[in-house]
């Protein structure tokens, strides 16, 4: 289904935004991809600058321009939704282009070109982090890491074949030179003035000495059209927090930006919060949070991860931001994102009475009252569909039964006490 009104140039029933002007780059693996979803591809050590048309991603964009889905599942995780009638990220993405600044420019010349330059990137520097999320891994987080080195080695990471996944930790030898590469490339025919969508993703931001190097760039490149946009775990004490809050509040005052946008990360409110988000002070994330909504001149969101182990305290978390949002503007509502766990923890591995009255609830908390709510919404039932006719699969919840058991071996905390929903299933 493709609306004929919509601005992304490409109307053809699989083509999606995402494909052609975003993509993320991860410095520690020195790879990329063009959508959170889709397959990590090494970037050319000789040759950074091609990281956004690499042959795999044009031949996506080919496939899409044909009606077709990208080869080797890369999309599946929209497939999955659109094929029983629901309302994927893809499907959203195209509702959000309301902007033509936001469409790669060689698209206005030949709207079938598949070479083209990026108008969002998304980019995570080291994996220095001070959390170690049960859904996470090495690759994102240093603290996985210092757990396996001290603890040994985990099944769950040896035995998964996903070379540049979360489940890895990398040594990328061009590190450095890629990183100045980077810089250069946006500096290279003014592409940071193209550009509408910067994001700063894990590692810990707050924690990365990259954060001043990139805010130091913008403070360099000033572009009026430019979001900044952050992804955080919000832990950090008052200190370091309120160091932060001035500086992005100079840069935003000085205009040398559009704005900035800061996503705190929160699947729920409550003890298996906690354990899911393994070193959360959830007090502290809320005081921090509470910082961001008094601040002027930044945006401020949340994005969820619906994962399993967190899917029964979500309900909570939406009452939480409707008291939030009770006195803001209607153009200063917290955004609320949601990205489903697709690796061990996912809804879909258990039969769908399990979560069928948590997920009932949450469709009734996505209160609409602008168009970042609606496609919120449209996508909570479209992702509510897509479970509809789950069944357990006994396998995957006894190898997940294992892995936590495992992790409490080593963090000292009790998966049965935690989750009791889980122990007869
Ligand atoms: S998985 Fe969905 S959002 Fe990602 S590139 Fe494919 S169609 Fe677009």
């Amino acid at each position: 289904m493709t609306d004929k009104k919509q601005l992304f140039p490409i109307k053809t029933n699989t083509a999606c935004a995402w494909k052609w002007g975003y993509s993320s780059v991860y410095f520690s693996s020195g790879t990329t991809s063009s959508c959170t979803y889709a397959k990590k591809l090494k970037i050319p050590e000789n040759n950074f600058s091609s990281f956004h048309n690499l042959p795999e991603k044009m031949d996506d964009r080919q496939q899409m321009l044909k009606g077709l889905w990208p080869k080797n599942n890369s999309c599946n995780y929209c497939k999955r939704i659109e094929d029983v009638g629901g309302f994927s990220e893809r499907m959203s993405q195209l509702t959000r282009q309301n902007d033509m600044n936001v469409i790669s420019p060689e698209l206005f010349v030949d709207a079938s070109a598949v070479e083209v330059t990026p108008t969002f990137l998304e980019v995570y520097f080291s994996n220095t982090c001070n959390m170690s999320c049960v859904y996470c891994g090495p690759h994102y987080s240093s603290k996985w890491e210092e757990e396996l080195k001290l603890y040994g080695p985990m099944e769950r990471f040896e035995k998964i074949d996903d070379q540049y996944g979360t489940q890895r930790s990398h040594e990328n030898k061009f590190y450095d030179h890629q990183k100045e590469q980077f810089w250069k490339y946006l500096e290279e025919n003014n592409r940071f003035k193209i550009l509408r969508w910067f994001s700063l993703a894990g590692g810990e931001p707050l924690v990365i000495p990259e954060l001043e190097e990139c805010l130091d760039f913008w403070d360099d490149h000033p572009n009026e059209n430019l979001t900044f946009q952050m992804n955080t775990n919000l832990k950090a004490n008052d200190y370091r927090f309120d160091k932060f809050l001035c500086r992005i509040e100079k840069l935003t005052k000085q205009k040398k930006i559009y704005q900035f946008k800061v996503i705190g990360s929160l699947d729920g409110i409550g003890p298996q919060q906690e354990y899911a988000r393994y070193g959360l002070d959830i007090k502290q994330w809320i005081r921090n949070f509470e910082k961001l909504l008094k601040t002027q001149n930044i945006s401020v969101g949340i994005n969820s991860a619906i994962s399993a182990l967190t899917l029964h305290e979500f309900p909570f978390l939406l009452e939480k931001i409707i008291e939030w949002n009770k006195d803001r503007r209607i153009i200063d509502r917290i955004v609320h994102s949601f990205s489903p766990d697709t690796s061990l923890t996912p809804v879909y591995i258990f039969n769908a009475d399990v979560f069928k009255d948590t997920i009932d609830r949450c469709k009734k908390l996505f209160i609409v009252k602008n168009r970042a709510d609606d496609s919120s919404k449209k996508r909570w039932e479209g992702f509510a569909l897509s479970v509809n006719n789950s069944t357990n699969d006994i396998k995957k919840i006894n190898e997940l039964k294992k892995y936590l058991s495992e992790l409490d071996k080593r963090r000292n905390t009790d998966w049965k006490k935690t989750f009791p929903w889980l122990v007869n299933l």
